[in-house]
C-alpha cells in the first residue's frame, strides 16, 4: 500500500498528522502541484486519530454560505475519489435526515434549507408522513416525548467506509513520491525569528520551510511549539456500534434534541454517535454513562430496536473552535500553516480542506473557498457561526 522510507534531512514540507487531512494535502500537493519533497509524519499509525475513530457522514448542508459553499466542495470531491485513488472508499449517498422536533428547530432547519437552496445545495424541510416514507422505523406518532415536526432532507448526504478514504489517500500519494512516516512525533519546532526552519522529530530533525498543523485533536500542542496559541479547546467524542441486522435503515437520521445519530453501516451494524463528552481530555475511552444516555435516547427514536446489542463503543478527540468552524491558512510565523479546528465535522471536509491547503502551499496565495476560515477572523470578530448546524446539541 505504501513504503516505508528513512527519514531524509531536508524536505520541502513537512505535514504533521496522517489522517486524512495531513493524507489529502500530501496527495493534492503531488497530483495537482508535482511537489513530491514532502514527508507526512505521524505520531501513531494512518487514521490513528480522528480518522478512524469517526462515524463517516458526509454532507454539504451547513447554514452559512461560506460553510455550504466549503462543504459542497468536498462532497463533489468525494463523489469522485474512487475513482482519482483507483480505491473503493464505498461512497454511499443515501440521504441525511436532520430532525425538528420544535417550533425553534424547524426554523433553523428551513433557513439552512433556503441557503443551501441558494447555493445550488440539494436541501429541503420536509414533513413527518415524508420521513415516515423514507424511515418505516421510526416513530413519528404525535404521542412521543419529543414529537418529529419535520425534518431537513439532505439527498446528497451519506456515508463512506473512513479508512478505505484514509488508505487510499496514503497509497495515491505514496504512488506520487509522498514519503509517509508513521511512529514519528513531532516534538519541537525550529525557528529563526519568526520563520519555520525545521521540524524537530523523536527520530531527528527535518530541514524544511514548511510545517503544516493537521493534528485535529492534538492541534493546541502543535501550535504552542511555534508560539501560535490557538482558540481551540478539546474534547472527546464518543461513538457505538451493533451487532449486523438486516439492513432496515436507508437514510442517516440525526436528532439534535435527543443528541443522537444514526446510519447503517453495508455490514448491516448500526453506527451511533452523541454529543462529545463535556469535559476536556485528551482520554479516548468509552464510558458507560454515554452508553445509557445513547440508548436511553436511541429507542425513543426506533422503539423496535430495543433487542440489539451493542458490540462496540470507543472515543475521538475533537478540536472545537467557538464558531463551530474550522482555523485554516497562515499564520504569524512564516511557513507555519493551520488545518485545524476540525471539530465534530471534519472528515468530510479532508478532500477539499486538502486541495485548499495544497494550493496555498504551492502557490503562497490563500484559495477563496478556506478565506474566511482564517486564524485572524477570531481577533477581527468574523466568525463564522455553525453551530445551527453541528450534528448534534454539543
Ligand atoms: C466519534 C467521532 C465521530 C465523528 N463523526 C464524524 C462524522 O460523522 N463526519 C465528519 O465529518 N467528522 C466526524 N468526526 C470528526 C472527524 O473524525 C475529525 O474532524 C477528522 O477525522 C480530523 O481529521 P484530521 O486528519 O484533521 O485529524 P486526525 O485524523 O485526528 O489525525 C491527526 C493525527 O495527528 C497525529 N499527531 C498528533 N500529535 C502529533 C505529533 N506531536 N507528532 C506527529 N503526529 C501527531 C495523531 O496521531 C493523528 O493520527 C467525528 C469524530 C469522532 C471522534
Amino acid at each position: 500500500m505504501w513504503r516505508q522510507h528513512d527519514l531524509a534531512a531536508a524536505y520541502d514540507a513537512v505535514i504533521v498528522g496522517a489522517g486524512v487531512h495531513g493524507l489529502a494535502t500530501a496527495y493534492y500537493l503531488a497530483a495537482n502541484h508535482g511537489c513530491s519533497n514532502i514527508a507526512v509524519i505521524d505520531k501513531g499509525y494512518i487514521g490513528g486519530g480522528g480518522s478512524g475513530r469517526n462515524t463517516a457522514i458526509i454532507r454539504a448542508n451547513y447554514l452559512t454560505p461560506e460553510g455550504v459553499r466549503f462543504y459542497d466542495r468536498s462532497v463533489k470531491l468525494y463523489e469522485s475519489l474512487a475513482v482519482d485513488l483507483n480505491f473503493n472508499v464505498m461512497f454511499s449517498q443515501r440521504g441525511h435526515l436532520t430532525l425538528a422536533h420544535n417550533d425553534a428547530s424547524l426554523r433553523t432547519m428551513r433557513w439552512r434549507a433556503e441557503v443551501n437552496k441558494l447555493e445550488g445545495v440539494d436541501s429541503e424541510v420536509i414533513g413527518p408522513d415524508e420521513i415516515k416514507r423514507l424511515v418505516p422505523f421510526m416513530d413519528v406518532s404525535a404521542d412521543t416525548r419529543y414529537p418529529i415536526l419535520g425534518a431537513l432532507y439532505h439527498p446528497p448526504g451519506g456515508i463512506i467506509r473512513h479508512d478505505a478514504v484514509v488508505w487510499g489517500y496514503a497509497r495515491a500519494a505514496d504512488a506520487l513520491g509522498v514519503q509517509i512516516h508513521q511512529n514519528t512525533e513531532l516534538v519541537g519546532i525550529e525557528t529563526d525569528g519568526d520563520k519555520v526552519v525545521a521540524a524537530l522529530t523523536g527520530r531527528g530533525r527535518l530541514a524544511t520551510p514548511m510545517i503544516v498543523n493537521c493534528t485535529a485533536g492534538w492541534g493546541t500542542l502543535i501550535s504552542d511549539m511555534a508560539g501560535v496559541p490557538l482558540p481551540i479547546v478539546t474534547h472527546p467524542l464518543q461513538a457505538a456500534v451493533t451487532e449486523p441486522v438486516k439492513p432496515f435503515l436507508g437514510a442517516v437520521v440525526v436528532s439534535g434534541t435527543l443528541h443522537v445519530y444514526v446510519s447503517q453501516t453495508d455490514r448491516g451494524e448500526l453506527v451511533f454517535g452523541a454529543s462529545t463528552d463535556q469535559y476536556t481530555s485528551y482520554s479516548m475511552r468509552g464510558s458507560l454513562e454515554f452508553t445509557e444516555e445513547l440508548a436511553g435516547h436511541v429507542l425513543e427514536l426506533m422503539p423496535s430496536i430495543a433487542k440489539l446489542r451493542v458490540l462496540r463503543q470507543w472515543a475521538g478527540l475533537c478540536d472545537m473552535t467557538p464558531d463551530f468552524s474550522p482555523v485554516m491558512g497562515v499564520t504569524p510565523v512564516e511557513g507555519f500553516y493551520l488545518d485545524v479546528g476540525w471539530g465534530t465535522y471534519g472528515f468530510k471536509a479532508g478532500p477539499v480542506a486538502g486541495e485548499a491547503m495544497a494550493e496555498l502551499l504551492a502557490t503562497g496565495k490563500t484559495p477563496e473557498i478556506i478565506a474566511a476560515f482564517d486564524l485572524a477572523r477570531f481577533a477581527d470578530g468574523r466568525l463564522v457561526g455553525e453551530k445551527g448546524a453541528a450534528a448534534v446539541g454539543h
